[in-house]
């Protein structure tokens, strides 16, 4: 203010020297004149530059702050820089407030923030999928009514957010949600909404594989303990042939348990192990003659078992693997065909790619089964599959070995008419024999 005096001191001063100077030169009457006509030029000064600052006050962001004449030109020139800082410093903060919209929109998870009253103040387009809100008209209100959840509802009420909640949705195909409350200012709480769905799935199968397993297991040991107490116990008098028959239950239910464990570790170690190794340039046609050597053993003479090499293609592949795998479907083709059916082993190439085909002329098997055959433990027939001997666990390990070599298992099969399973290779891991010849010397 004292600037203010101070500047327009030396206007006042002026007019007060003319109206002197008048005096001396003049008499008072003119010179009372001179100050009167100085003092409202100066007034009309102000009232033109207050018209200014009036006019700008009607819409600053219009315009810019008008420029001051004289003691006014120090007042508009603060008042301009006031105005200056004031758009920067909201330039910063809707800079800052957009950074932090497209952080919230770039999270993999859903982010609701809630005032004091639990109603909605923002929330990402995730949060608006999962929990199905609008981003527009939802906000402002209270996300109880709106996700309408008893447990949430209680969740919120509650006031206790040291354990996310687990919700699981009727909508959007039955998601499964975590939801963490993190509470920030007065009482004002952000929401994070993840989708676990995937997560909870491989909790239950993983459940699923120690029941099933435990199950399994627990069938062959209550018979083997059953068959080892009447064995052992002194009272009893077996005769000779009696207890071969025991001993060789015995045999049998211990066999497949070790053949259980044998294809539980070989699928353990396919998970276990990331890619592939030992990939060589596997000579198939000496591989599957092993196969079906194999094949006859196991079927002692029940079936006819042909084997045709349409081309003798070596493949990318690991032996192991690979053998494990073809003997898996060969194995199948033998334990569920009936005595004096076909099995035909077929390899050479389809188009560019290579097929490996075990067909049957077993019972086939019906459409809604196919899918899910590759499940460990899925079975057509329980009672069949026990009587070969089976683990459910061959076609799970068939598919593993073929994902890993970016091969398909494709199953046709027609009930009462047989089955063919095919193992159908990329054209990329075919090698014939000439290219493969370096590498295999
Ligand atoms: P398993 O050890 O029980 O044979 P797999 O995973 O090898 O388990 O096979 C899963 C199920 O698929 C089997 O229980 C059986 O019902 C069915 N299956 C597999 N191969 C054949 C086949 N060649 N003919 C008929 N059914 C088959």
């Amino acid at each position: 203010m004292s600037s203010v005096w101070t500047r327009s001191a030396p206007a006042l001063a002026a007019v007060c020297v003319a109206g002197l100077i008048t005096w001396l030169l003049a008499d008072a009457q003119w010179a009372l004149t001179v100050v009167c006509i100085g003092l409202v030029l100066l007034l009309a000064r102000h009232i033109a530059n207050l018209a200014a600052l009036e006019a700008w006050l009607r819409d600053p962001a219009a315009k810019p702050v008008p420029q001051g004449s004289g003691v006014w030109d120090e007042v508009l020139v603060g008042l301009y820089r006031f105005v200056r800082a004031r758009i920067k410093q909201e330039e910063q903060l809707s800079g800052d407030l957009q950074r932090f919209r497209n952080a919230g929109l770039a999270l993999p998870d859903g982010v609701v923030l809630l005032d004091v009253h639990g109603h909605i103040e923002w929330c990402n387009p995730i949060a608006s999928q999962y929990l199905g809100l609008d981003e527009q008209r939802d906000l402002g209100q209270p996300l109880v009514n709106l996700v309408r959840h008893p447990d949430l509802a209680a969740y919120l009420e509650q006031g206790e957010y040291a354990e996310p909640l687990t919700l699981r949705l009727a909508r959007g195909e039955g998601r499964v949600l975590s939801l963490a409350i993190i509470s920030y200012g007065e009482s004002q709480k952000l929401l994070l909404a993840s989708d676990i769905t995937l997560a909870e799935k491989v909790e239950t199968m993983r459940r699923d594989f120690v029941a099933n397993v435990s199950h399994e297991l627990k069938s062959p040991l209550t018979v083997v303990a059953g068959f080892l107490e009447t064995l052992t116990d002194g009272e009893l008098k077996l005769d000779e042939a009696r207890r071969q028959g025991y001993l060789n239950m015995m045999r049998e239910h211990t066999g497949r348990m070790q053949r259980l464990v044998e294809d539980l570790l070989t699928l353990s170690a396919l998970e276990a192990s990331r890619g592939l190794s030992d990939e060589t340039a596997v000579d198939v046609a000496a591989l599957l003659a092993g196969v079906r050597d194999e094949a006859l053993a196991l079927s002692a003479g029940r079936h006819r078992i042909e084997l045709r090499i349409e081309e003798p293609l070596r493949l990318l592949a690991n032996a192991q693997e690979l053998r494990s795998a073809f003997g898996n479907l060969v194995s199948n083709a033998v334990h569920y065909t009936p005595a004096g059916g076909d099995i035909r082993l077929a390899w050479g190439r389809r188009g560019a790619q290579a097929v490996f085909s075990v067909s049957d002329s077993g019972p086939g098997i019906e459409p809604r089964h196919i899918p899910r055959l590759t499940e460990r433990f899925y079975r057509v027939d329980h009672s069949r599959s026990r009587e070969t001997g089976g683990t459910g666990l061959g076609l799970a390990i068939v598919k593993h070995v073929l994902t890993r070599h970016q091969a398909a298992l494709e199953i046709e099969s027609e009930p009462g008419k047989g089955s063919c399973f095919s193992a159908v290779f990329p054209a990329r891991r075919i090698r014939t024999a000439a290219e493969a010849a370096p590498t295999a010397g």
